[in-house]
C-alpha cells in the first residue's frame, strides 16, 4: 500500500500541536510523553524550501523524506495523529513557516511543542511565531545542553575540545578508572595513524534493502529533482531509514569493524572508501541511534576484549566528544557563524565537487562515495575536500553550502562548525576573535594525502613537485596558501616551524609558486584569492 494511503489526515482540534522535523526522529523523544494521542496532532512536513537553500544530493532527500515517512508511520501505529505533509500534497506551501501556519490554522492548538531544532534558521522560524504559544524542549538526544555548554564556554580564551572531552570522560564516568582515564591516556590518536600497505579488503559493512515505501521515496525524489547533484537508485542505496535497521548497523560495525577502526581511522584506499568507519553519522543525526547506545555497544565490546582501547577511545570521543562539543560551539557562536570568513577568502567551488570530473586522484575517489552515497569519512572530508577548497582560497560559505547539501549527515549544527570552523580556519572575527575550532588550519600539502593513500601512485600529477605543469596541486597551493596569509600566519605559534620555512624561500621561488598558483585556481574556476591582513 502506498505511503499516502496509510497516513490519513487528521482532523479537528488539537490542545497541543506538536512538530517534528526530518533529522529529530527519536524514538524516546520526552515530547512523544508530552502528548496525548486523542487530543493532539504531530506535523510533519516534507517542503521543497529546504531546497531553496541550496542543491541538495538526491541521496540525501531522498534519506531524509524516507527516514521521516517511516517515522510516521511508526507514530500511527502507537495511536498518534499524524498530519504528514507530503512534498507532492495538494495544497502544500513547500515551506515550513506556511505548513506550521496551515496546522494552527485547521487544528486551532493552544500551544506548538518542538524539541530543540538543530539550525539557527528553524530556531528563528519558531521565534517568529506569534499566533500560539511556543515551547521549545531540550533535545534529550544529545548529553549535553547548549546552556550547559554555554557554561564551560563562559569566560574562557579558547574552547579546546580536549578540554571539553576530558571533563565529558570525568562527567558521565566513560573509559574512567576512579579519576583517572582508562589505560592511563586521555586519547590514543598516536596509535591510530596507520595506514594500509596493500589492498585492505574490508568486509562489506550491512546495507539495508530499500523496502516499498524507501522505494517510493526513490522514484519521488529521481522524478522531482532530476536536475539535483548526485546519483540516486534502489540497487545503490545503503541507509537504515528504520530505528530496527539502524540498531542492525549498530551491531554489523561492532562486530566486524570496531576493533580496526582505531588504528587505520585516517587512511585511504582507493576504491574502498567505507573501510572500518561506522556509517552511522546519518542514523545518529536523523536520531534513530542513541548516542548512549552506540557508546555502551563500544564499550561491551572493549570490556568483552573484543575490541582494543585504542579503537573503542577514539570512537567514543567521536560521540561524547567532538559531536557535542560542535553543538555546543554551534549554539554558543551564534547565528553569525555560518557566515564568518577569518581569512577573507572570496574564491568560487570547482565545478568538480559536483560531478567528479577530476584528473587529480585523490580527489575523484574521494568524491566518489559522496556523488554515490552522499557521505565519505572523515579524512576525505577534511584533509582532502576541505583541505584542497582552503588552501585554493575558496569562500568557506562555499565549500560549507557543498558539505551541507551533499551528505546525507549534514545537518546544520554539525556541518557548519565542521566546515567553517574545522574545515576552512575561518570562524574566527578579524580583529575580535581568533578561530574557536582549531587552533590552526588543517592544511595539507600531497605529502600528507600520499602518506595516508595509495592515490598518488595513480595519478597523472608529481607529487614530489611543488611547481610546474604536472606538480601536485596541493603542494602549490599549499605553499601559495601560507604565502598569502603569511603575516597572519607567523603570529600562530602552533605554525612556527612551517612558517619559518616560508620566510625561508627565496624571492624567485615565491613568484613561481604565486604565479603557478594562480595558473591552477584559473584551471579550476577558482576566482583570484585574497592576500590576508
Ligand atoms: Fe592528489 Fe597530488 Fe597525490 Fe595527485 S599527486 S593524488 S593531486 S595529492
Amino acid at each position: 500500500m502506498s505511503f499516502a494511503k496509510q497516513m490519513p489526515m487528521p482532523r479537528g482540534r488539537a490542545e497541543n500541536l506538536a512538530v517534528i522535523f526530518g533529522d529529530q526522529l527519536d524514538h524516546d523523544a520526552g515530547l512523544l510523553k508530552r502528548l496525548d494521542p486523542d487530543n493532539d496532532v504531530i506535523l510533519m512536513a516534507e517542503v521543497d524550501g529546504e531546497q531553496e537553500e541550496g542543491p541538495s544530493h538526491k541521496v540525501r532527500t531522498a534519506v531524509f523524506f524516507a527516514a521521516m515517512r517511516h517515522y510516521a508511520l511508526w507514530l500511527s501505529e502507537r495511536g498518534f495523529r499524524v498530519r504528514y505533509v507530503r512534498v507532492d500534497s495538494r495544497g502544500n506551501t513547500q515551506s515550513l513557516e506556511g505548513e506550521i501556519d496551515r496546522a494552527i490554522e485547521a487544528h486551532k492548538p493552544q500551544r506548538l511543542l518542538v524539541t530543540h531544532p538543530g539550525d539557527w534558521r528553524v530556531m528563528e522560524t519558531l521565534d517568529a511565531i506569534d499566533a500560539v504559544d511556543v515551547e521549545v524542549l531540550d533535545d534529550e538526544h544529545f548529553y549535553t545542553t547548549p546552556s550547559e555548554f554555554a557554561e564551560w564556554a563562559d569566560g574562557r580564551k579558547s574552547l579546546v575540545m580536549e578540554f571539553f572531552y576530558r571533563e565529558q570522560r570525568k562527567k558521565l564516568g566513560i573509559l574512567m578508572d576512579g579519576k583517572q582515564p582508562t589505560g592511563g591516556e586521555w586519547n590514543y590518536d598516536k596509535d591510530n595513524r596507520e595506514s594500509f600497505k596493500s589492498e585492505p579488503g574490508v568486509r562489506a559493512p550491512y546495507s539495508p534493502e530499500p523496502d516499498e515505501i524507501t522505494a517510493e521515496v526513490i522514484s519521488l525524489v529521481n522524478s522531482r529533482y532530476a536536475d539535483a547533484p548526485g546519483r540516486l537508485d534502489e540497487s545503490n542505496w545503503i541507509w537504515p531509514v528504520r530505528r530496527d535497521k539502524a540498531l542492525r548497523a549498530l551491531r554489523d560495525f561492532v562486530e566486524h569493524r570496531l576493533a580496526d577502526f582505531g588504528p587505520f581511522e585516517d587512511a585511504m584506499w582507493t576504491g574502498e572508501h567505507t573501510l572500518f568507519h561506522s556509517l552511522l553519522s546519518v542514523p545518529l543525526n536523523l536520531k534513530l541511534l542513541n548516542p548512549r547506545e552506540c557508546v555502551d555497544a563500544a564499550l561491551e565490546a572493549f570490556k568483552a576484549e573484543k575490541a582494543p582501547l585504542n579503537s573503542v577511545e577514539g570512537f567514543v570521543r567521536q560521540l561524547i566528544g567532538w559531536r557535542e562539543y560542535i553543538r555546543g560551539v554551534y549554539w554558543f557562536e551564534g547565528a553569525d557563524y555560518r557566515d564568518r570568513n577569518f581569512l577573507g577568502q572570496d574564491g568560487d567551488l570547482p565545478e568538480f565537487y559536483w560531478n567528479g570530473e577530476t584528473d587529480m586522484k585523490c580527489m575523484s575517489e574521494c568524491l566518489a562515495p559522496v556523488l554515490d552515497h552522499a557521505w565519505s569519512h572523515h579524512i576525505p572530508r577534511l584533509m582532502v575536500l576541505s583541505n584542497f577548497a582552503m588552501i585554493a582560497g575558496v569562500a568557506p560559505r562555499a565549500i560549507g553550502d557543498w558539505f551541507y547539501g551533499m551528505y546525507a549527515d549534514a545537518v546544520d549544527w554539525a556541518t557548519t562548525p565542521n566546515t567553517i570552523g574545522m574545515g576552512s580556519y575561518a570562524d574566527g572575527i578579524p580583529g575580535k576573535r581568533e578561530p574557536v575550532v582549531g587552533t590552526k588550519p588543517y592544511a595539507a600539502s600531497g605529502k600528507y594525502i600520499s602518506r595516508m593513500s595509495n592515490y598518488c601512485k595513480h595519478c597523472s600529477y608529481d607529487v614530489k613537485k611543488r611547481t610546474g605543469k604536472d606538480a601536485c596541486p596541493f603542494n602549490t597551493f599549499y605553499w601559495d596558501f601560507l604565502i598569502r596569509h603569511e603575516n597572519r600566519f607567523s603570529k600562530n605559534n602552533r605554525m612556527a616551524m612551517i612558517m619559518k620555512n616560508v620566510k625561508r624561500l627565496k624571492k624567485d621561488d615565491r613568484v613561481e609558486i604565486t604565479t603557478s598558483a594562480k595558473s591552477l585556481r584559473e584551471k579550476f574556476g577558482v576566482a583570484p584569492a585574497k592576500v590576508s591582513a
